[in-house]
């Protein structure tokens, strides 16, 4: 097995030089290693469930771009589509019918989605989609919730979730008052919470954004009737419901967590997956407010690089794969097979924690107690978890690096190497 230690050389000089001119050395906070100690890897290449560094290491990767590898890192049906596409151009400025093919395919997969406008990050498709909210319901107000992430829109940096949890930034500078005072953050799971919201600002709220299965807190499933209340709830005051499915649209299940949940949202935010791991974002819903976009409407909302002829052929190419008999079944099954290990691991050692999981996603929460929201996860030991994270890393195995994050597993994860991950597990907590 390869190990970190064994050679950082190229990868020591390449952060230096990245240190000079990028922020921190990386270009998402969350790539950088802050909350676990140690230096953000610097990769050379992908393939299957391994990335290599420059200096040829191999890690068991368990990030998986942080979603969109549900296939594995570099499938080889993705990448050829890629190639393809990149003969015939790489950017049109003009459609292509690359773009209602994958819409076409959304739709088929989530029929509350009707229409759908494709942007270039889950941030744009958060952001569009609450403008378009504002606009349809004429309110400003918008109900989020503790530990979620919506990307960095100005209107999502409080109690947000992600590298905001895992940086301890409750709140973000340079998000004027005014505006952040439209955003009331509730805790998750909590429904009595959004009934006292409703009840005191009904008229003015415009949506209730929600992660119909929260997985930036760490994974954090909705309590049961949650969601169901929330539909509920913003029907009768008529404000709309948008579930973001960056995460778990065909992650949770290929028609996402509002086919698992069985709930209607009026607008889904959509990412990662649908673009294979090239730049995707999309926002969709009921026909009656998406035509408010322009062209029809009047809701401003454009893109120079959306619906990307490369980012279509990937997205298309990964949900065709996505639909083989039994794909997200034999993904469950691993990932409670790694579950039931880190559980067991757990008991052995007499270490306190938590395994939350759901599908192909699942964290460890060194806590004292179920996690079933932010309060509760932010009561883990996160220094523990510091302490695991290089343990494992130097077991050639790479979680995500903070407490507040999911694993992710993908097709490429094999029996073999989910036993050596629990292996793994088991050798860094004793
Ligand atoms: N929504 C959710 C649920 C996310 O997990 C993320 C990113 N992790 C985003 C929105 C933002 O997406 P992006 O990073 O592509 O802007």
């Amino acid at each position: 097995m390869t190990r970190q230690t064994e050679s950082s050389s190229r990868s020591e000089s390449f952060r230096q030089a990245a240190e000079q001119l990028l922020v921190g050395g990386v270009n998402s906070p969350v790539r950088a290693f802050k909350a676990v100690g140690g230096e953000p890897l610097i990769i050379e290449r992908a393939e299957g469930a391994y990335l290599f560094d420059v200096d040829g290491n191999r890690y068991l990767d368990y990030i998986g771009s942080w979603g969109p590898m549900i296939l594995g890192l570099s499938h080889p049906a993705v990448v050829a589509a890629i190639r393809d596409q990149a003969g015939k151009g790489t950017s049109y400025g003009m459609s292509s019918p690359l773009e209602a093919e994958l819409a076409r395919l959304i739709v088929e997969a989530m029929p509350s989605v009707e229409m759908i406008r494709f942007v270039c990050s889950g941030t744009e498709a958060t952001m569009s989609a609450v403008r378009l909210a504002r606009a349809y319901t004429k309110r400003k107000l918008i109900v989020k919730f503790d530990g979620c992430y919506h990307g960095h829109g100005d209107s999502f940096l409080s109690q947000a979730g992600s590298g905001l949890a895992t940086l301890g930034i409750s709140a973000s500078p340079g998000v004027p008052e005014e505006l952040a005072r439209l955003t009331v953050s509730l805790p998750y799971n909590d429904v009595a919470a959004v009934e006292k919201a409703f009840a005191e600002h009904g008229r003015e709220i415009a949506a209730v954004i929600v992660e119909p299965l929260a997985a930036n807190m760490g994974v954090v499933p909705p309590a049961a009737g949650f969601l169901q209340a929330l539909r509920e709830i913003t029907s009768r005051h008529q404000a709309l419901l948008i579930f973001d499915e960056v995460i778990a649209g065909f992650r949770l299940a290929y028609g996402g967590a509002q086919a698992v949940f069985g709930v209607k949202p009026d607008l889904t935010t959509l990412g990662k997956i649908i673009g294979g791991g090239l730049p995707v974002g999309a926002y969709g819903g009921r026909r009656e407010i998406m035509q408010m976009v322009a062209p029809l409407g009047p809701v401003y909302q454009a893109g120079t690089l959306a619906g990307s002829p490369l980012a279509m052929r990937a997205g298309i190419e990964t949900i065709r794969q996505l639909q083989a008999p039994g794909f997200y079944d034999a993904l469950a099954v691993k990932a409670q097979r790694l579950a039931d290990g880190f559980r067991a691991a757990l008991k052995a050692n007499g270490v306190a924690g938590q395994v939350n999981v759901a599908g192909s996603l699942l964290t460890l929460f060194f806590s004292p107690g179920p996690v079933t929201n932010y309060e509760e996860a932010k009561r883990c030991d996160t220094k523990r978890f510091a302490r695991f994270f290089s343990e494992m890393l130097q077991r050639g195995i790479l979680l995500p690096p903070s407490q507040f994050e999911a694993l992710f597993i993908s097709a490429a994860h094999t029996d073999q190497e989910i036993e050596r991950t629990v292996a793994a597990c088991a050798e860094s907590l004793a």
